[in-house]
């Protein structure tokens, strides 16, 4: 027997989370120009982030010597101010990501299962298999996640739910409503965890207060994330709102300071910005638009999204990726989410989407 295979079968059985292309990558692999490389495939923000984000993340480096602050102390307190909770129910994260694996690790084990959507967020099932937990994959219903046949999917041993709303890579959401049914008629034996990564893109009439619900279903877990809307994904750095009880076992299987002191103070910052959000909102909308005018131009079916982002159908998604790629442009192909017709484009600035549906149009011609 080698060493890895010393490693528990359900270990060994993960297929790892594959990332967007970076650009350095597709510069090595294609002889191109980084400057000339257009990157619509991790769902980041074109603008980058708030300048102030940036002018207290500079202001940080004086201080890298020291640890952070392990509990989060003023990022908490700006975050508790803002959603209007407790500091007790908030857990930091090393991004989103990490916050999700936490709930694995304090909820699952090897006697238990997890629950979550065709098409969903890769990140769930990893988080589920990697602490040896039973995965259980509900079918889609017009590429979003059906609720009623998750309620029916959760098994005695079922001990976490994750709903991704709006979900990604395909974009759907649900009303408000629908979660607050859902997590009426669930037990309260189960965690539910609304990944709201794209919360702040929702349009006005979309928005609901999923924090509010916290009074009344201690079994929610609520996540947010830095890395979209805020612009800091490379800071790694996001957050969960649960119910305090919930939040301290959390937070004692949370790695020691696990958010850095640049995150922890660009994240501060950024929350403090509403004038960048609403700027960031609206390239969004208006970069949303002009890419459904140029997919309707080119015949090309899509999915509504409620986020960032854009699914839309090729046909060949590896062939079409790859003439993407030799025109310098990277989007996401989503073969690994069960949807090998399609790629997913994350929205850009006016000339980057301009750039995208340019090569898209060679891309499909060809
Ligand atoms: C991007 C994303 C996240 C979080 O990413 P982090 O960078 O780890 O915060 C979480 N959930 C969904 C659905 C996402 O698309």
């Amino acid at each position: 027997m080698t060493i890895a295979q010393r490693a528990p079968d359900y270990i060994r059985a993960i297929s790892p989370y594959v990332p967007g292309k970076p650009v350095s990558e597709l510069a090595r692999e294609m002889g191109l120009n980084e400057a000339d490389i257009v990157k619509l495939a991790s769902n980041e923000n074109p603008l980058g982030m708030s300048p102030k984000a940036k002018a207290a993340l500079l202001a940080a480096v004086e201080d890298l010597a020291r640890y952070p602050d392990g509990n989060g102390f003023a990022l908490k307190q700006a975050l508790a101010a803002r959603l209007g909770v407790g500091l007790d129910t908030l857990v930091l994260g090393n991004g989103s990501n990490d916050v999700l694996e936490l709930v694995a690790r304090a909820f699952l084990d090897e006697n238990s299962s997890g629950v979550f959507a065709q098409h969903a967020f890769a990140v769930y099932p990893l988080a589920i298999q990697s602490v040896g937990a039973r995965l259980i994959e509900v079918p889609a219903r017009n590429f979003g996640h059906d609720l009623a046949a998750m309620g029916d999917a959760i098994a005695a041993d079922t001990r976490v739910v994750f709903i991704a709303n709006p979900n990604n890579p395909t974009g759907t959401f649900l009303p408000g409503e629908l979660i607050e049914s859902f997590l009426k008629q669930v037990s309260p034996d189960v965690i539910v965890v609304l990944d709201e990564a794209y919360n702040e893109y929702l349009a006005p009439a979309q928005r609901y207060d999923a924090v509010a619900w916290l009074a009344k279903y201690p079994n929610l877990v609520i996540t947010r994330t830095f890395s979209k809307i805020y612009g800091l994904a490379g800071l790694r750095i996001g957050y969960a709102v649960a119910s305090p009880a919930v939040a301290d076992l959390m937070n004692r299987v949370r790695a020691p300071f696990n958010a850095n002191s640049l995150a922890l103070a660009a994240a501060e910052a950024a929350l403090a910005d509403d004038e960048f959000l609403q700027q960031s909102y609206e390239t969004n909308r208006q970069g949303m638009a002009q890419i459904i005018a140029g997919l309707d131009k080119l015949g090309l079916q899509h999915i509504p999204s409620a986020g960032n982002f854009l699914t839309f159908k090729v046909g060949d998604g590896a062939g079409v990726n790859l003439r993407l790629l030799k025109q310098g442009v990277i989007v996401r192909p989503i073969a690994g989410y069960g949807m090998p017709e399609w790629l997913r484009v994350s929205i850009g600035s006016e000339a980057e989407n301009a750039r995208f549906l340019a090569a898209l149009e060679q891309a499909v011609r060809a």
